[in-house]
């Protein structure tokens, strides 16, 4: 469809994991995306740059699976088969046992709904980047970087998007899938709400000496939760949010000091813990956009969405959003309409639009609920999730939920091509 007016049918500014993710299913439909970054894929690729790892849910690996990524990710893929909660002053690994309040899921509880697919996975981001890069040079995919988007603008015709060298590149459709800081946002003016939680997420990987058996620890703490994710090689991904200022301290640390905290945090119920790697921060804030489409534009990823990582759901609802965006824009090219016009991309907003706002509402309460020490909310949190632990139902509903198999699930995530 890219006429001979246009540099391509979909701009994509931003080729994280979302953007990426939509280059390539665009492309396999059969249109010409064109990404545009300023950090090149390889030093995206490097050690230093993304050292999270993420909890993707099954539906989410079932896109990147019929997305031809299957081969390059499923060696680095950890199965979750167990998710352990546990709401406690301390950790039960450091406080001397878990508080009786927990929820536990097991993927054998939803295994015949789920065709024997485990929770979901953990990979690391940069095995993703890694794989998502490879695919998308490999498919011919144009992408510009090092390129900065610095404004857009967009007209009755087409978009047009302004590089920081001053390059113009034109298109019917323009995506901004450059995370938080969206210039593809604010040049189309759409605003923003949300808060700063003043907490921070310090991430590390650590390798345990007693095997995890693929189970996810998530500690409730007055500053905030603490995570252990299995990773492949008996390793596990740490995400300890703590507020800004113990965060700081937290990260200043000598060596040794870290170690000491985090045998302190962990305990020894997985043997002795190792620091592997460097150690990462990230400030929480929550960050939703007030509109995803305006005429020629629509938003994809943490640039429409940004949430607290409690629940791991950020990517897992940019990715969602990818496989909606493309299929609307491919039905709608089949249909012989604009993929850029309001009507069309009032299709995506609409599809993602209610699961995006309750899963981001819910998060926030979460972390309120649980970033807090009073005792009448501890017990009330204690009794509702004993509750729901022994309620079956609306434990299979919470797995599901993180699996990412409820509401209407676009195709690829449905593991359907196109
Ligand atoms: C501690 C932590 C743990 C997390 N754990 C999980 C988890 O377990 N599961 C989960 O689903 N999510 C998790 N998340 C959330 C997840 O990491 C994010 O939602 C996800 O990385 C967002 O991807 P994105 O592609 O939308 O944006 P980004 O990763 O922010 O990518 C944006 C891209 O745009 C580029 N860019 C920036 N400016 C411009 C510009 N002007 N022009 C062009 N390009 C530009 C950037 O270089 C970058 O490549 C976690 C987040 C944190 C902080």
């Amino acid at each position: 469809m890219s006429g001979p007016d246009f540099d391509a049918d979909v701009i994509i500014a931003g080729a994280g994991m979302a953007g990426a993710t939509l280059a390539l299913s665009l492309h396999r439909a059969g249109l010409k995306p064109l990404l545009i970054d300023p950090v090149v894929f390889d030093a995206q690729l490097a050690p230093s740059f993304d050292g999270r790892s993420s909890a993707i849910a099954y539906a989410a690996f079932r896109q990147w699976r019929a997305l031809g990524l299957g081969e390059a990710l499923e060696p680095h893929a950890q199965r979750i088969e167990q998710i352990l909660v546990t709401d406690g002053r301390t950790p039960g690994a450091a406080g001397g046992g878990p508080t009786p309040f927990f929820l536990r899921f097991d993927s054998a509880e939803i295994a015949d709904r789920s065709e024997g697919e485990p929770l979901g996975y953990l990979l690391e981001n940069r095995h993703t980047r890694t794989a998502l890069a490879g695919a998308v040079l490999e498919a011919g995919i144009e992408v510009l970087a090092p390129a900065r988007v610095v404004s857009a603008a967009f007209e009755a015709r087409g978009a047009s998007v302004t590089l920081a060298d001053g390059r113009t590149l034109t298109a019917p459709l323009v995506v901004g899938a450059e995370g938080r800081s969206s210039p593809i946002r604010a040049a189309a003016g759409i605003g923003t709400l949300g808060w700063d939680y003043r907490q921070t997420g310090v991430v590390a990987t650590v390798r345990m000496e007693r095997p995890h058996g693929g189970v996810a620890h998530e500690y409730f703490l007055p500053g905030g939760p603490f995570a252990i994710l299995p990773l492949t090689g008996n390793r596990a991904s740490l995400v300890w949010t703590e507020s800004t200022a113990r965060a700081a301290a937290l990260i200043a640390a000598r060596p040794e000091i870290f170690q000491a905290h985090l045998e302190r945090r962990f305990g020894d119920f997985l043997g002795d813990v190792a620091l592997e790697g460097p150690v990462f921060s990230y400030p929480l804030s929550l960050q939703l956009a007030e509109r995803f489409t305006a005429p020629r534009v629509a938003l994809l990823g943490d640039a429409a969405h940004g949430v607290h990582p409690i629940a791991g759901q950020g990517l897992n609802l940019g990715l969602k959003g990818a496989a909606a965006l493309a299929e609307v824009l491919v039905e709608a090219l089949r249909l012989g309409e604009d993929i850029g016009s309001e009507v069309v991309l009032e299709r995506y907003a609409a599809w993602r639009r209610f699961d995006t706002v309750t899963l981001s509402a819910g998060m926030d309460l979460f972390v309120r609920l649980f970033s807090n020490d009073n005792p009448l909310l501890r017990l009330a949190r204690g009794v509702g999730m004993s509750a729901v632990n022994r309620i079956a139902p609306a434990r299979t509903f919470f797995m599901q939920e993180a699996g990412g198999a409820v509401g209407q699930l676009p195709r690829l995530l449905r593991g359907e091509a196109l």
